[in-house]
C-alpha cells in the first residue's frame, strides 16, 4: 500500500468525517510548491482558501514565528504583552481604521463584528433592546458557528444544527434595490462579502460596494465588510472594497493575516463603533497573543513590502485572459478579480470535482466550490512561469479532448 493510502486509511478511522478532501497527503511546502508523502510535487493553486497568500513557510514569517517562540507565546489578555500593540498599530495603519480587535479564526471575527454592530445599534443608534436586525446575502459564507450557519442559505450548513439566532434578514447578493427595501428602523448592519468566495467566486456588479456604502450611510446602517478571503491582496487590491473605494464601517480580516502559519483574525473600526466595547464585554483567550501578533505583523509586512496586491492584479488579469482563451466544451464562464478566479463548469459536463481530481493527478492542486466551480487562487508570490505550468495543465484538463466530463 502506498503511504498516501495508509495515511488516508488512518484518518478515515480516527477523524470525524466533516470533510471530503482530495486524496493527496502533503508533508512539505515551500513557496507555491507542496510535496506529498510519496514524493510527488504539486503546484498549490488553492493556497488554503487564501490563507497562504504569502506562500508556504515564507522565510520572514517563519523567522518572526521562531524568534517569538523563543521569547513568549501566550499571556492571555489578563496581562499586556509587548507584541500586540505594534501589530495592531501596523494593522490600523495598513487599513486606515482607528482601532483593531484581535481574534483567531475568521468565524470569531465575524461574530465579533455582529456583536459590535448590535451594541452600536443599541447604544449609539438607539434601537430598542433586542430588536436589532442585520441584513445578510443569499449564497453567503461567513463561517461555521451556530449563529453564522443560522443565516446561511446553504441547506447542508444548517441542516440538523437549529434552533438558530433570530435577527437576520436575507436579501439577494449584488442587489442594492433589495438592500434599500430591506432596511428598517431597527437595522444596524449589512454583512457582505465584496466577492462571494465559497459561494462560487461570485463577482457583484461594478460599483456595488460603493452603492452599498452610500445606502447604509444614508440610513445609519453599518457595513460589515467580510474580507477574510478577499482581503490582503487576493483580488489585486489591498482590499477588494478598494475596487469601489470603500472598506466598510467594520472591516473583517483573517486567513492571510496569519501568513498560513498561525490563526490570526480580527475586526477594524473607527472609535464611534469600537468604543462600544468595555472591559469584560468580549474576549478570547488566544486573541492578541504574542505569537500570533508577531506572525500577523510579519505577514502584513510581506504583503506590503513585496507588493503582492499589484502582483495579483497583473498576474490575475493575465491568467484570466488566458483561461478565457481556452477552447473548451466544458467551461461556462471564467470570472474573478486578480488571482481570485472561478472557472465554472457547464452542468452538462458534470460537477467540477472530477476536473479537480484530474488536475491533482497532473500536479495541480485546486478545489471545487459550489459544485460547478474550479477555484484558482494560488499564493500571490507565484511567478508568471509557474502560472504557465498551471495553465498548460488546466488547458489539457478542461480543453478540447479533455479526459474528464460527459462531453
Ligand atoms: C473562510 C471564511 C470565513 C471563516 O473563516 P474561518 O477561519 O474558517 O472561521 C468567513 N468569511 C469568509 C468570507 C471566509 O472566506
Amino acid at each position: 500500500m502506498s503511504r498516501t493510502a495508509e495515511y488516508i486509511r488512518e484518518v478515515d478511522q480516527w477523524s470525524a468525517h466533516n470533510y471530503g478532501p482530495l486524496p493527496v497527503v502533503l508533508e512539505r511546502g515551500e513557496g507555491v510548491w507542496v510535496w506529498d508523502v510519496d514524493g510527488r510535487k504539486y503546484l498549490d493553486m488553492l493556497a488554503a482558501y487564501s490563507a497562504v497568500n504569502q506562500g508556504h513557510r515564507h522565510p520572514r514569517i517563519i523567522e518572526a514565528l521562531e524568534r517569538q517562540a523563543g521569547r513568549l507565546t501566550l499571556t492571555s489578555r489578563a496581562f499586556h504583552n509587548d507584541r500586540m500593540g505594534p501589530f495592531l498599530r501596523r494593522l490600523c495603519e495598513a487599513t486606515g481604521f482607528d482601532r483593531a480587535l484581535p481574534m483567531n479564526t475568521g468565524a470569531e471575527a465575524v461574530e465579533t463584528a455582529l456583536k459590535a454592530a448590535r451594541k452600536w445599534g443599541y447604544e449609539v443608534k438607539g434601537v430598542p433592546a433586542d430588536q436589532a436586525e442585520i441584513i445578510v446575502c443569499e449564497n453567503n459564507f461567513h463561517g461555521r458557528t451556530t449563529t453564522i450557519v443560522g443565516f446561511s442559505s446553504e441547506h447542508q450548513y444548517r441542516q440538523g444544527f437549529g434552533p438558530f439566532a433570530p435577527g437576520f434578514i436575507t436579501i439577494p447578493y449584488g442587489d442594492t434595490d433589495a438592500l434599500e427595501r430591506a432596511i428598517g428602523p431597527d437595522t444596524v448592519g449589512f454583512l457582505v462579502e465584496p466577492i462571494q468566495g465559497e459561494g462560487g467566486i461570485v463577482v457583484p456588479p461594478d460599483g456595488y460596494m460603493k452603492t452599498v456604502q452610500e445606502i447604509c450611510r444614508a440610513n445609519r446602517v453599518l457595513v460589515l465588510n467580510d474580507e477574510i478571503q478577499t482581503g490582503l491582496g487576493r483580488t489585486g487590491k489591498m482590499f477588494c472594497g478598494d475596487w469601489d473605494g470603500e472598506r466598510g464601517d467594520i472591516l473583517i480580516v483573517g486567513k492571510a493575516l496569519g501568513g498560513g502559519v498561525f490563526p490570526v483574525s480580527g475586526i477594524l473600526a473607527n472609535d464611534d463603533v469600537m468604543d462600544v466595547f468595555h472591559p469584560g464585554d468580549h474576549g478570547s483567550t488566544f486573541g492578541g497573543n504574542p505569537l500570533g501578533a508577531a506572525v500577523g505583523e510579519a505577514s502584513l509586512a510581506v504583503i506590503v513590502d513585496e507588493g503582492l496586491p499589484d502582483r495579483s492584479l497583473e498576474l490575475g488579469t493575465w491568467l484570466q485572459d488566458r483561461l478565457r482563451d481556452i477552447e473548451s466544451p466544458h467551461v461556462a464562464e471564467v470570472r474573478g478579480r486578480g488571482l481570485m478566479i472561478g472557472v465554472e463548469i457547464k452542468k452538462e459536463s458534470g460537477p467540477a470535482r472530477p476536473f479537480c481530481n484530474a488536475l491533482m493527478e497532473r500536479g495541480i492542486l485546486c478545489n471545487d466550490t459550489h459544485h460547478q466551480v474550479i477555484r484558482i487562487a494560488p499564493p500571490l508570490v507565484i511567478s508568471r512561469d509557474e502560472l504557465e505550468v498551471a495553465l498548460d495543465v488546466i488547458t489539457e484538463v478542461v480543453g478540447v479532448g479533455s479526459p474528464v466530463g460527459a462531453a
